[in-house]
């Protein structure tokens, strides 16, 4: 392309945006999901990838997926309309914000956007909430351990028993695990290794016959240094725990116990916090093939059973990975990600603030979690609902001109599209013109002329 013959100006020309939305994308994105399997369609979705290059489209289309097999009304209604101002009937705005990623280029994001907040179902708030959740975990257990605290991850699983649903390993789990405390308590043991709390979190996955594995993670702090002798003890007791309730544990697959070290605890935040997404990093997951190969057994992380539906283009709800969501739907419905101990936060934020470990009262002593265990899990709307990214608004939305985006699914496209826009004026030292790329944007995808009267600057 010959930019220096091209005079300086902020208008975008239909061939600038066209550029950015060529036909074989309009092909794959997002109507690729209803073409059938062949091995045609893989090669060329190889060949394609990099359509594929940002995380974001991908979990957009799998949310779209999960509104389509879930049982829960929200998730398929994430982003689809803005949210309420606060202590108000009236609805924000919907606006395109523009700010700069690590690598200087454009990155953009929206705000105003009510979204659904269930973190373990829906793909798009999933790695948002977890994101802060990691971060409070970060943030609050290093100091604490700097100041001379403790910590360890205590992982409990047991074998499934053939055929056993999802949610009832869960169920033997929980109670096993409810057991298993209270024979520490009656010990007095709690006292004696200086337990001060915990952070809890449960992980899934789920085989295509509807079993599937529950585990409980447990972050569990220590006023100093932990009694490393006695809680090797441990994994034994859960073992005969398990065993009273003809259930069968091992110490190779049963309580695992690992001491936190200052120096790992960010990717421990993060795997704390990642519920649906499980083993599988969603970012780097893409169209590889390799990690395909590196999955034990036949178990999927949920998330990843979303991903086989868009892969196969199989989306309808009584298919075989449709059928084991909703087992895990159901079996995570009671469950937490990264739940805190009743006053731990506080506690650990005084530390943080002081640096020296001192006035942990008894009564964290009593109450283990903050909510019961079988309680709802509560959506995290108000961490979902932040906008995507720091930057300024550029182009606003009102709810006609958005919903023909967001139903049509073009939201993640148009991102990339006003990000392009935007790296290409830069690079001519012109302003980029946001409003006119997606006028044009929206006239290709067919867009009503009253729906593209909607679309206004800031
Ligand atoms: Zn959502």
């Amino acid at each position: 392309m010959l930019l220096l013959d091209r005079p300086v100006t902020s208008t975008p020309t239909e061939p600038d945006v066209a550029r950015f939305l060529d036909p074989d994308e309009r092909l794959l994105y997002p109507e690729g999901l209803q073409v059938e399997v062949s091995e045609k369609r893989a090669a060329r979705f190889d060949a394609h990838r990099h359509l594929y290059r940002s995380a974001r489209e991908h979990r957009r289309d799998l949310q779209y997926i999960a509104g389509r097999v879930s049982r829960n009304k929200y998730v398929g209604k994430c982003g689809a309309i803005s949210r309420k101002r606060p202590g108000s009937d009236q609805r924000l705005p919907v606006q395109m914000m523009m700010g700069v990623d690590s690598d200087g280029n454009a990155l953009g994001g929206f705000a105003g956007l009510g979204r659904c907040g269930y973190a373990g179902l829906c793909p798009v708030c999933g790695p948002k909430v977890r994101q802060v959740r990691a971060g409070e975990i970060n943030d609050l257990v290093g100091p604490w351990m700097r100041a001379g605290g403790d910590a360890a991850v205590l992982t409990f699983t047991m074998q499934v028993r053939p055929g056993e649903h999802v949610a009832d390993h869960r169920d033997a789990i929980r109670d096993g695990f409810a057991a298993w405390k209270r024979k520490l308590e009656r010990r007095g043991l709690y006292d004696d290794l200086g337990w001060v709390g915990q952070i809890l979190s449960w992980e899934f996955t789920v085989r295509l016959d509807l079993s599937g594995n529950a585990h409980i993670m447990a972050l569990w702090l220590f006023t100093s240094p932990m009694a490393w002798g006695f809680l090797q003890d441990l994994p034994r007791t859960w073992v005969e725990t398990m065993a009273r309730r003809d259930r069968k544990a091992s110490l190779d697959h049963g309580l695992h116990i690992e001491q936190v070290r200052i120096g790992e605890l960010e990717a421990l935040s993060s795997y704390m916090a990642k519920g649906a997404e499980g083993h599988w990093e969603m970012g780097e997951e893409m169209c590889r093939t390799d990690r395909k190969q590196a999955r034990s057994g036949d178990a999927y992380a949920p998330f990843e059973l979303l991903d086989l539906m868009r892969q196969s283009g199989d989306i309808s709800y009584d298919s075989g990975p449709a059928k084991a969501w909703r087992a895990y739907e159901k079996a995570q419905a009671k469950t937490c990600t990264a739940r805190w101990s009743k006053g731990l936060r506080e506690v650990l934020r005084r530390v943080k603030e002081t640096g020296v470990i001192e006035g942990v009262t008894p009564t964290l002593f009593e109450d283990p979690e903050e909510v019961p265990e079988d309680a709802e899990a509560a959506p995290d709307v108000e961490v979902a609902n932040t906008a995507d990214v720091e930057g300024k608004p550029v182009v606003e939305f009102d709810s006609i001109a958005w919903w023909c985006i967001w139903s049509n699914r073009k939201d993640m496209l148009l991102l990339r599209v006003c990000e392009e826009v935007a790296d290409d004026a830069r690079r001519r030292g012109v302003e980029p013109d946001y409003i006119g790329a997606v006028q044009m944007a929206m006239r290709r995808w067919g867009a009503a002329p009253h729906e593209i009267d909607g679309v206004s600057a800031i």
